[in-house]
């Protein structure tokens, strides 16, 4: 579903991503953890080319693309393969909650309007806020923002959905409304990659964890391998810390 093999990314002399071997199945929710600067969001953001990759491998559902050579179609498909879901919602200001959840149906899938309000009707009942489809994001929560971003990442029907740390700028109270919702996608066989700083939740989400530091996945496996029985002194020291 996703294989990412030899994934290389510098900025400049910092070397960011060094080689980066990922598996993902269909239906599987992975949870990336690993202390700030390590390369968490620069590898989501390389998954769909919001950053250039230099080298590797990068294949999601039936697209494959060689970061060193590929076309721009090639790069618009892969891109169509996932969907994010970013740390700050990105909603657009001057659309209600269901325009935002409809708007990249209406516009990337040509729908027509009447269909696309059909299906963002029936997200935003799925993400708990069907009484807030006219309201504007300014009026909404945090958590109620993440949540309409959410639907809107569901709404594209994308292969896989990316989420870069999607409940670190929220309040502590609003986090819990937020994991709730991911955790019901998670568990309709959505595939996910997730970065997160909630080890509780990746250990009840995730199928897979993956700790990364300085560019590199230090350990992989099961949250219980991971969280609970971690062998690299590294992953040790971090979860020490994280507690
Ligand atoms: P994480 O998400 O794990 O905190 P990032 O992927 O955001 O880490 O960043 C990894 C490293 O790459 C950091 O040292 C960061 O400063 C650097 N970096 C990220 N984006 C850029 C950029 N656009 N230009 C230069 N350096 C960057
Ligand atoms: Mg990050």
């Amino acid at each position: 579903m996703i294989k990412v093999h030899g994934l290389r990314k510098k900025f400049k002399d910092l070397i960011v991503l060094d080689g980066i071997d990922i598996e993902v199945k269909q239906g599987e929710t992975v949870a990336i953890i690993g202390p700030s600067g390590s390369g968490k969001s620069t590898l989501l953001r390389c998954l769909n080319l919001l950053e250039k990759p230099d080298e590797g491998h990068i294949q999601i559902g039936d697209i494959m693309l060689n970061a060193k050579k590929y076309s721009r179609k090639e790069a618009n498909e892969l891109r169509r393969q996932t969907a994010m879901v970013f740390q700050h919602y990105n909603l657009f200001k001057n659309k209600t909650a269901l325009q935002n959840i409809i708007e990249p149906l209406l516009v990337s899938k040509k729908m027509k309007y009447d269909e696309a309000k059909k299906v963002g009707e029936a997200l935003i009942e799925q993400v708990g806020l069907a009484h807030k489809a006219d309201n504007y994001p300014i009026t909404l929560s945090g958590g109620q923002q993440q949540r309409i971003g959410i639907a809107r990442a569901l709404a594209v029907q994308s292969h896989a959905i990316l989420l870069d740390e999607p409940t670190s700028s929220l309040d502590p109270e609003l986090v819990g409304e937020v994991l709730q919702v991911i955790k019901q996608i998670a568990e309709k066989q959505t595939t996910m990659i997730i970065v997160t700083h909630e080890m509780d939740f990746a250990r009840e989400v995730a199928d897979k964890v993956i700790f990364m530091a300085d560019g590199h996945i230090v350990e992989q496996g099961t949250p219980t391998a991971v969280l609970d029985h971690p062998q690299n002194p590294r992953t040790k020291r971090f979860l020490q810390q994280s507690i």
